[in-house]
């Protein structure tokens, strides 16, 4: 029996269960994945506090480390559902049941998808939603970014490091994106810019080989050869196995208050997967912190 257990090992889950475990709790976190979540596959982050420059997949192992250090125990399966019965939760993975006297849920989003006609068939074949796992397979050769918040232009920038030229496709002529990486991304001579469009349609035989582009403002419609498309159009909260526990709202995210509790007592969630404004890697350990303490709090 866990005081505490984390379902998805991000930067918010795994501040939860550095809290819990130095609460004096017996704290579990089970990840599907590897630990560090979407941080895993962000190549460079420069604006987490302390860090002036660090690559995803160090950031997650120095969490990890940390949090495994202090004794929590790691689970690497899938979580399927949570029931609670007489004040005690069951977690079901894909391999077993767990049972603890709390649950948080942490268990971020996924990346949006186009959703036209031949993503499905060019996934993994042209069409990439990861720059830093991908985008070596794209030396030398030309991509497109699709997108026009951080995410898209942080990892425009790394592409540019690889790739021939990076063209970041936008819906709209302004970017979403903090004004300092617009600015820097324009220091770039290689990436280029196509504004007001959006990709209709992904085109090729075996892999991706163009694309079929619509400029919004004149609806005219063109072909463009292209190697590859990174896609960072926004984000889909987890939470479709979690339907039947009545704390999700109409947008798929989870509702909480400010101590992160659901609706269900005991039961907590926090970071990306919550109703929030801001999703970062700060503000994720801000609210994991939280969490943690207010189960210790519940448990207590
Ligand atoms: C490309 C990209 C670049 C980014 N760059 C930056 C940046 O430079 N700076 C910054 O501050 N933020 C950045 N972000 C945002 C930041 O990564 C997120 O805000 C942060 O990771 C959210 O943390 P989280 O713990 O809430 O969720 P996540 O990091 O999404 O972690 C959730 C974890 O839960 C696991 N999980 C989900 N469902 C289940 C299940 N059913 N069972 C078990 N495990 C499950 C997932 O596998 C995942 O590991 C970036 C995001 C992306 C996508």
């Amino acid at each position: 029996m866990f005081d505490i257990l984390i379902i998805g090992s991000g930067p918010s889950g795994m501040t939860s269960a550095i809290y819990g475990a130095r609460s004096g709790l017996t704290v579990g976190i089970i990840e599907r994945g590897a630990p560090g979540g979407a941080m895993v596959t962000t190549a460079s982050i420069e604006n987490y506090p302390g860090f002036s420059k660090i690559d995803g997949a160090t950031l997650s192992m120095n969490m990890f480390e940390q949090m495994t250090n202090l004794g929590v125990t790691f689970i690497g399966e899938e979580v399927l559902s949570i029931k609670k019965d007489n004040d005690i939760f069951t977690v079901e993975t894909n391999y077993a049941k767990y049972d603890s006297k709390t649950v948080i849920i942490a268990t971020g989003t996924m990346q949006k998808k186009l959703s036209v006609s031949g993503e499905d068939k060019f996934t993994g074949r042209g069409i990439s939603w990861c720059a830093i796992c991908d985008g070596s397979f794209y030396k030398g050769k030309d991509v497109i970014v699709v997108g026009g918040g951080n995410s898209a232009l942080e990892e425009a920038m790394y592409l540019a490091s690889i790739c021939k030229t990076v063209y970041i496709i936008h819906r709209r002529d302004e970017f979403r994106a903090d004004s300092m990486l617009v600015n820097k991304a324009k220091e770039f001579d290689n990436i280029k810019y196509i504004l007001s469009s959006t990709i209709k349609e992904f085109l090729g035989d075996k892999k991706l080989e163009k694309v079929l582009i619509t400029n919004l403002k004149t609806n005219e419609d063109y072909l463009m050869d292209i190697d590859g498309v990174f896609e960072f159009i926004g984000q889909t909260p987890n939470t479709n196995w979690l339907s039947e526990l009545g704390i999700v709202g109409e947008n798929g995210f989870i509702k909480v208050n400010s101590e992160f509790e659901t609706t269900v007592k005991g039961l907590f969630a926090c970071g990306d997967v919550i109703d929030k404004g801001v999703r970062q890697i700060a503000t994720a350990v801000s609210d994991g912190a939280i969490s943690a303490l207010s189960a210790s709090h519940y448990i207590k």
